[in-house]
């Protein structure tokens, strides 16, 4: 079985539906109230594993009875929590209010992500023993480039998604292998507005990116090789939250499988897909079974 290790984030989404958002200084009633677990990292742990890898996450949760319920939601995934740490004080959490228009807004304060400054004792040897290492921005970028760092000590591939968009540390993506920003990322990255010409770009900075192109697809480039289109599966979306996460984690797995690149691409874009269809971000990830049914 491959082993999948991810350095990131935890956070419960308060989700509150509204008709209308509150302007400032304005009370609204809300319909409903959900506590969803999600971060990106969580996200992309339960993605791999339900792709079929065996998964550690790196991170923490703070102790109170959110970072009890996100490290219960990890394991019923089977994710080995063993390098969670539970820190004083608040887990991460992301305040989202989801207006009638399908508009929201959010305030996300990291909260136990934000104590995820750098490697602690043990975490270089379980990422030693990965056959990828998966990274993303909602923890400090200084733990971000200790883990990159440490997993190419150890020949271990790094994957990194550069959200939330912001600028990167050079000495980071000089240790990124693969880069999977979406369209909005990599423009913000480069400054580019082809989604082409922005993963051209990127690519002097790391050797494979990946462009995830919502409905359309994915864009593929490796130094010294033709660029790779893959279209996406058409679906009916009805909640396209995760979507991102779901590629990376299918993708991560099919890659450690040494599956060639176009076929691993299609693979993740069939996991993806299957997100795409169903509520919720990691209620919505599709299990290996159902993947290599949609895969053709
Ligand atoms: P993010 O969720 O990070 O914003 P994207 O919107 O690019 O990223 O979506 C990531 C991947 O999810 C896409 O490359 C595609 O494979 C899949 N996907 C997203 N939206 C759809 C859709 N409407 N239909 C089919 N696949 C989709």
């Amino acid at each position: 079985m491959t082993h999948i290790a991810v350095l990131g984030s935890m956070n419960m989404d308060l989700v509150a539906y509204v008709d209308k958002a509150p302007q400032r200084g304005e009370t609204v009633t809300g319909r409903e109230f959900h506590t969803i677990p999600g971060g990106k990292g969580a996200n992309q742990a339960i993605a791999a594993a339900r792709a079929g890898a065996t998964v550690s996450m790196i991170g923490a949760v703070g102790n109170d009875g959110y970072g009890v319920r996100l490290r219960d939601t990890l394991e019923h995934s089977g994710v080995d929590t063993d390098f969670l740490r539970t820190v004083e004080g608040a887990s991460g959490t992301a305040h989202i209010v989801v207006d009638d228009e399908g508009g929201n807004s959010i305030v996300v304060v990291p909260g136990a992500n934000g104590t995820v400054d750098h490697l602690s004792p043990g975490d270089e040897s379980v990422i030693a023993t990965a056959d990828a290492l998966l990274l993303q921005l909602e923890i400090p970028q200084a733990a971000v480039l200790a883990g990159a760092a440490a997993a190419r000590r150890h020949g271990v591939r790094t994957v990194l998604t550069p959200a939330p968009a912001q600028p990167i540390a050079p000495e980071l993506l000089a240790a990124t292998d693969l880069l999977v920003p979406n369209e909005f990322e990599a423009v913000t990255l480069t400054g580019r507005t082809d989604p082409r010409e922005a993963a051209a770009a990127l690519l002097d900075l790391v050797p494979e990116v990946v462009v995830t192109l919502g409905a359309t697809g994915s864009l593929y480039l490796a130094r010294g090789t033709e660029p790779l289109v893959v279209p996406a599966p058409r679906v009916r979306a009805v909640d396209s939250t995760g979507a991102g996460d779901t590629f990376v984690g299918a993708l991560a797995v099919a890659l450690a499988e040494e599956k060639p690149v176009r076929e691993a691409l299609s693979w993740a874009a069939a996991a993806a897909a299957l997100s795409v269809q169903r509520v919720g971000a990691t209620a919505s990830m599709p299990y290996r079974q159902e993947i290599e049914a949609q895969y053709t």
